[in-house]
């Protein structure tokens, strides 16, 4: 048995072997013997669609004296809530804005928070006592400013169908949600996401330290529908310190979502531990709900989404016979691809929507299928990038042997 305090004396002197969830995996697939000396902790992580997530922050408005409080607020067209605290006739507003609120179709509040860690702009617009004040702002220029979740990393998702013939708009698709049985979209990252790697929260619990949106963080506890079977954790951090390629947004069929990361490393102390970290893709329930209430329907695995499939889309651009409207570049639910083919790297997620829209075959990627009573469906969208995911992964390794991240003690369990 190792203590937390052994384990991070061995990362203050680089002694400390720290693995990413993918590099243990491989480890364990190739039937290597893994014991608690041969690994100190392991960084496990999630990127994907989290509607939970939510900012708060001051921002700066007008002049001292401008207005006295203001009834309504919006950062780049997105509506926000002002207060709790009204700020009497300080010309500042503190607010709340949600990552699922929308500008338009296409921009929303997580496009938003992106933006603003990216440094750009933002047109800040308020309504007080019948007038209205703008201003611009940067993230610098926000002196207070916080991503907080009131629910991230399910430990495992569903995957949906729609088992009528109406299409159905839903957040869970790009184009609509086909039917009887036609597609399924999915969202997870299975193997490494972090609470399927702690099944007994030995090391996630109140006050773990993180990385949300690639900033240092804190557990804040349980999320909002956690149950013992599907915990999911809420946590927070400044945006200050966030990296824009670990968040972001994302058109759906019912208007723009939220992405948002979570990586947290699981310090490697006892056997029990290490058996939690050696799960795979195949050992991790995939629920299949009916988009329509969420009801249970079947269970596969993670292994029908990550295994033997492409994490990454490939972009074949001599196959392009530029069709003056390119259903891939329309439907792209990031806005990655460009006139010429080109996929920005830093905006895909590797959803896959552009192989399914592309009638050339520009765009490929094996996605999977699940396999169902009614026969077998294939899965059409990925809302979580598991590619993305084990960046972060590496991220949150680099930074503990850097000696920039220590892993913490819990305070109290979840
Ligand atoms: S996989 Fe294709 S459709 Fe999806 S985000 Fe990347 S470029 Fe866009």
């Amino acid at each position: 048995m190792k203590t937390i305090e052994e384990i991070n004396q061995k990362i203050a002197n680089k002694e400390a072997i720290i693995l990413t969830a993918a590099e243990l995996k491989l480890m364990v697939r190739d039937g290597k013997e893994v014991t608690v000396d041969d690994v100190d902790v392991v960084t496990t992580g999630t990127f994907g669609v989290m509607s939970g997530t939510m900012a708060v922050m001051m921002v700066p408005v007008a002049e001292k004296n401008s207005f006295e409080r203001a009834d309504a607020i919006w950062l780049n067209g997105v509506p926000a809530q002002p207060g709790p605290c009204p700020n009497e006739r300080l010309g500042v507003v503190d607010l709340v804005i949600n990552g699922t609120a929308h500008a338009n179709e296409q921009y929303g509040g997580g496009h938003l928070f992106r933006d603003l860690v990216k440094g750009k702009t933002i047109d800040v617009t308020v309504e007080a006592h019948g007038k209205q004040y703008e201003n611009q702002v940067t993230l610098d220029e926000i002196e207070f400013a916080r991503i907080i979740t009131t629910r991230l990393a399910f430990k495992n998702y569903n995957a949906l169908i729609n088992p009528a013939s109406p299409t159905i708009n839903t957040i869970f698709s790009v184009t609509g949600l086909t039917g009887p049985f036609t597609e399924t979209t999915v969202s997870g990252c299975g193997e490494i996401n972090p609470l399927q790697n702690d099944p007994s929260h030995r090391s996630i619990g109140v006050g773990t330290r993180v990385l949300l949106n690639g900033a240092p963080g804190y557990i804040m506890g349980k999320g909002t529908r956690a149950s013992p079977d599907k915990p999911n954790v809420s946590a927070y951090a400044d945006m200050k310190d966030m990296n824009p390629t670990m968040m972001g947004g994302m058109k759906t069929a019912h208007g723009p979502e939220c992405l948002t990361s979570l990586a947290v490393p699981i310090p490697v102390l006892d056997e029990e531990i290490l058996s939690g970290l050696k799960i795979l893709d195949q050992n991790v329930p995939l629920p299949v709900a009916d988009v329509n209430g969420r009801t249970a329907h079947a269970k596969v695995n993670y292994g029908n989404v990550w295994g033997g499939t492409d994490k990454v889309i490939r972009a074949e651009k001599d196959r392009c016979l530029h069709h003056p409207d390119c259903a891939a570049m329309r439907t792209c639910p990031t806005e990655a691809i460009s006139n010429d083919c080109a996929i920005n790297r830093d905006l895909c997620i590797n959803c896959g929507t552009c192989t399914l829209q592309c009638s050339e075959g520009v765009f490929l990627a094996r996605l999977g299928s699940i396999e169902l009573a009614e026969g077998t469906v294939p899965i059409s969208l990925r809302q979580s990038d598991r590619a993305r995911a084990e960046r972060l992964c590496t991220m949150l390794k680099n930074r503990i042997l850097e000696h920039k991240f220590v892993p913490t003690k819990m305070l109290e369990p979840l």
